[in-house]
């Protein structure tokens, strides 16, 4: 219980909102909550938000047990559930406690979780709030930790607890609670925590701290800009089901699978990057379809091509310009992503902004389905390559995406106002380029047409070259959402797989004895013609062992290469393309 935490309130309609979240039940992962509201109107409404950390109606109301109510002076109060997530409270004017229990178990950076091991809260997804009273101070106290835990969060400490300016700053700062791992550097002008929950046999802090700092001191540099004085990085790397990372404003959280992790450490920097760079842009850099935030309903924006895509594109400049990622590398990452988009036939009937409006609908399985969606991830890290090459050629180098992602810092993020979705990003690059994009906005952002790739990679002396390649015929679809199992979409008529009695709504767990959940797709892609497929599957009815060979089916592949002649303009073009700078004056053609 915090000290004063009672005695305390303020008499104005801002009061502060007071949390104190019990931790005791871990073996049945019920989270006890009360709500200390101070003096206030006599009505008063508290709702649980429908969705947070993804583009998804989770309906966290689902997992609260009771909602009860007294007040001041211990009297039970009338709590009246009027639709599925929000209560009415009448006859509180003094101030009142709610309380509930919530159970909380999903795992990784997009969920809630307490149990015996550590506990981890998105606060959105357990914590109501009062319909007026949102902006309010916030503050919390977590309560019944086992010996030996402590508390990680960016959000200010109070002392015992810890405050926020409003619900939405306190929503945006996970906490990990446990006996982690911690260390620390500092960079610039800013402190770095990193927080680690694993297995100290799984990583090694040694070498994490060193990739972080100089990632974070590219990132910085390149923005040139630290709009931030402390910054937490929390990792879990489960021996499990991973993956994925959720961005904040001063803090990530991430989650990748040990065994990932093994295989594939370079993915933690991939991660991270993308990550770090959010906390400009989406955290600050911020369309203005996604505020106020909507916490009852869907949210839609058209803008996630950009707050995601292009995160991703500079992810890769940054990991470019820190040395975690090579030239080579990067460029068959673009031809890889190039693939990926041109295999989707919904590449010709969603545009990037409808298919960020749909993200709310990759829940569903059939939505993933490549001749009904794409990916704004995809096609969005794409149009930030593009974009990136078109302000190069319209300014004889003198101006990149880097000045673009400055521009929206200066003139939005650091001056207060959202941006107007692509609108605003098109503002940016014509500013930064004196130049009319409007076609570029027209035909690749919010229309279907085909890129002209060679006539944007040809500025940098590449072109595509598509070469035919026999690979193995799956005979079925299988689509993703973020760590779950991968479920199988469509069957092939006629197709081995078809014979090999796999269904549609099968989850796929193991492939040829590899779990889906270190690299389901590399072990995907690693299938030869004329192997033996080995599938264990899972429906409603129970777990299964399928096995077939594979055959044969033509794809063509991708790649990013020299022109036959490349001029040394070209080659000075690719080499600043590469270090995501504007070219010196001396390498700059007029
Ligand atoms: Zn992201």
């Amino acid at each position: 219980m915090p000290a004063g935490a009672q005695n305390s309130l303020s008499t104005s309609q801002t009061a502060p909102v007071r949390y104190i979240v019990s931790l005791a039940n871990r073996l049945e992962h019920l989270v006890r909550v009360r709500i200390l509201l101070g003096p206030g109107p006599s009505q008063r409404d508290v709702q649980l938000p429908v969705w947070n950390a993804l583009y998804q109606v989770r309906d966290f109301s689902q997992y609260v047990n009771w909602v009860r109510a007294k007040s001041t002076t211990g009297q039970p109060i009338a709590v009246q559930e009027i639709d599925k997530t929000t209560w009415h409270l009448t006859g509180i004017a003094p101030g009142a406690e709610i309380e509930y229990e919530i159970f909380a178990d999903q795992s990784g950076p997009f969920g809630a979780q307490l149990n015996p091991q550590h506990a981890f809260f998105n606060l959105a997804e357990i914590l109501m709030y009062p319909v007026d009273g949102r902006n309010s101070l916030a503050e919390i106290w977590f309560t019944d930790l086992p010996a030996g835990w402590r508390i990680a969060t960016a959000l200010p400490s109070l002392g015992e607890g810890f405050s926020a300016p409003d619900y939405d700053r306190l929503a945006d700062s996970p906490v990990e609670i446990g006996a982690f791992q911690e260390s620390d550097f500092d960079q610039g002008s800013a402190h770095y925590r990193v927080v680690v929950d694993a297995d100290p046999a799984d990583y090694d802090m040694q070498k994490m701290v060193p990739m972080l700092r100089s990632l974070v001191s590219a990132a910085t540099a390149w923005m040139d800009d630290q709009p931030f004085q402390t910054y937490m990085f929390l990792y879990h790397f489960p021996r499990g089901p991973a993956g994925g990372g959720m961005e904040h404003a001063d803090s990530t959280a991430i989650d990748i699978s040990a065994s990932r992790l093994a295989e594939s450490p370079q993915s933690l920097g991939d991660l991270t990057a993308h990550e770090f760079f959010h906390l400009w842009n989406v955290k600050r850099i911020r369309p203005q379809s996604l505020e106020p935030i909507d916490y009852t309903k869907e949210n839609y924006t058209p803008a996630l091509w950009f707050s995601e895509g292009a995160t991703s594109t500079a992810g890769n400049i940054i990991r470019l310009r820190a040395g975690l990622l090579d030239d080579a590398r990067y460029l068959k990452g673009v031809a890889d992503e190039i693939g990926e988009l041109e295999r989707r036939p919904a590449h010709l009937t969603q545009s990037s902004e409808e298919s960020s409006l749909d993200a709310w609908l990759e829940k569903y399985d059939y939505y993933r389905l490549p001749k009904r969606s794409i990916s704004y991830y995809n096609k969005g890290s794409l149009l930030g390559v593009l974009l990136d090459l078109q302000i190069r050629e319209a300014t004889h180098g003198s101006a990149s995406i880097r000045d673009v992602f400055q521009w929206m810092n200066e003139h939005y993020a650091r001056k207060g106002p959202f941006f107007p979705d692509s609108e605003g990003v098109r503002r940016a690059a014509e500013a930064v380029s004196h130049s009319d994009l409007g076609g570029f906005f027209r035909k690749y952002v919010a229309g279907t047409d085909e890129i002209p790739w060679d006539d944007f990679f040809r500025t940098v002396g590449l072109h595509l070259v598509r070469r035919v390649v026999s690979i193995a015929d799956l005979g079925f679809v299988a689509t993703q959402n973020f760590d779950a199992a991968p479920v199988v979409s469509a069957i092939l008529a006629r197709s081995a797989a078809e014979n090999g009695g796999l269904s549609v709504g099968d989850a796929i767990l193991e492939i040829n004895g590899h779990s889906v959940n270190d690299g389901y797709a590399q072990h995907l892609a690693a299938l030869r013609p004329g192997e033996t497929l080995r599938l264990r599957v899972r429906n409603s009815a129970g777990e299964r062992e399928l096995r077939w060979t594979l055959g044969t089916r033509q794809e063509i592949e991708l790649q990013l290469t020299d022109l036959d002649k490349v001029t040394p303009e070209q080659k000075a073009s690719r080499a600043a393309w590469l270090r995501g700078e504007a070219q010196t004056v001396g390498e700059t053609r007029p």
